[in-house]
């Protein structure tokens, strides 16, 4: 037999059938301490679980599967992962961003400005002229999102990775919108990728955790490893056991939802009540061509809308609909509708008619009636 697809490995990653029992669903495994025999000499491989236990263990070792890394680390939230990567910068050290990302990620590299730690220059996502003019010498770390939230902008991984290595700077990717089942960030040029399993990866809205995997085993990568296990910034066995659960259904999932965004965002394109419909799927986006060679296996479940009509009727329209519940965070199986601008803020360069959909996995057809619903009454109300 040829060697099972990452598909195949992804749904029996947690078919080990306990020799015990017999059970085809392994054990969680809470203990926090492992014991030594006699001679003092551990009898298992791990001592403590901070550093990680069999668990964790058992979810990196799917991680890296599906990164085709050597290594991953799983953090206690996709901020914990992001914090760690920072944490790696060393003081003073030049990191470049963009201007469009994820709204914490920014907030916590400019804390790390305010600090002195490093100096940071954002630039525009998917405007490689500008990451080109804004990496030097000292560039330590270049990170990027892509697709990068709300607008979904593509950032073309390989050539970001050619401007980083270029200046010997480290390319980190948060790839939580495009999952290993449609991006290997790494094989594309990444130095290390990031998730947040919050989001797509466990893909049912309950459990709060992080991923980092790594193309090569280097001195950042056991530096991070140095802040993992010393910082403890870990996940709990059952929110790990949890995330193995939701990984198993990922790639049925996430080709679902990008299937029903794609239908969403054509079928809403020449809808009056629309300025515009923001999906890397569609021909019309500025991100569709590179999109298609970097997102094999589907443009995931993420949209935005930009509503006729102002801030106001963008209020209207996210309160409006009635299968989509108004909340933040993204990837679950139920669909997600959030209006971004009174969450960002004023300082946020997000637009003030911008509406966020995160598309689950309920019927297409009752989404868009939904959606076409609260567009009527939000418009109709002015
Ligand atoms: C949610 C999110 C994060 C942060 O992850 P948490 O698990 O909430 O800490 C980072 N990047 C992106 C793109 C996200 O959507």
């Amino acid at each position: 037999m040829t060697a099972p697809t990452r598909t195949t490995l992804t749904v029996q990653a947690m078919h080990a059938i306990d020799q015990i029992t017999g059970a085809v669903i392994p054990p969680i495994h809470p203990a926090t301490t492992y014991a030594r025999g006699a001679d003092n000499q551990l009898i298992g491989e791990q001592d403590y679980r901070r550093p990680s236990g069999p668990t964790e263990k058992q979810a990196a070792r799917v991680m890296a599967m599906l990164e085709d890394a050597p290594e991953a680390k799983l953090f206690s939230s996709g901020m914990a992962a992001i914090a760690a990567v920072i944490e790696s910068v060393p003081t003073g050290g030049h990191v470049i961003a963009q201007t469009e990302m994820y709204y914490g990620a920014k907030l916590l590299l400019q804390r790390a400005v305010a600090k002195q730690r490093i100096t940071l220059d954002l630039v525009a996502p998917g405007d490689l002229p500008a990451l080109t003019a804004a990496a030097r010498p000292d560039t330590d770390l270049i990170w990027i999102e892509s697709p990068a939230n709300p607008s979904w902008a593509v950032v073309d991984i390989p050539r970001a990775a050619e401007i980083a290595h270029a200046v010997g700077a480290t390319l980190g990717v948060d790839s939580t919108c495009a999952p290993p089942c449609t991006t290997q960030a790494l094989a594309l040029g990444a130095d290390i990728v990031m998730h947040s399993a919050t989001k797509y990866l466990n893909g049912h809205s309950d459990v709060l955790a992080g991923v980092l995997a790594t193309r090569e085993t280097d001195p950042r990568w056991e530096e991070i490893g140095e802040i993992h296990s010393k910082t403890g910034a870990v996940p709990g066995a059952f929110e790990t056991w949890l995330l193995m659960r939701g990984l198993r259904t990922l790639w049925v999932r996430f080709e679902r939802q990008s299937a029903s965004a794609l239908a969403i965002a054509e079928a809403l394109q020449a809808d009056a009540g629309l300025e515009a419909v923001l999906y890397p799927g569609l021909p019309g986006h500025p991100g569709h061509a590179v999109a298609t060679r970097q997102m094999t296996n589907g443009f995931g479940g993420m949209l935005s809308l930009h509503i006729a009509g102002g801030y106001e009727a963008a209020a209207r329209f996210a309160a409006a609909t009635k299968l989509f519940t108004q909340a933040t965070s993204l990837g679950g199986v139920e669909s997600l509708i959030e209006h971004r601008k009174p969450i960002e803020g004023p300082d946020s360069p997000v637009a003030d008619n911008l509406v966020r959909l995160s598309v689950g996995l309920e019927d297409p057809a009752d989404l868009l009636a939904d959606l076409r619903e609260a567009l009527a009454g939000s418009h109709n109300a002015v």
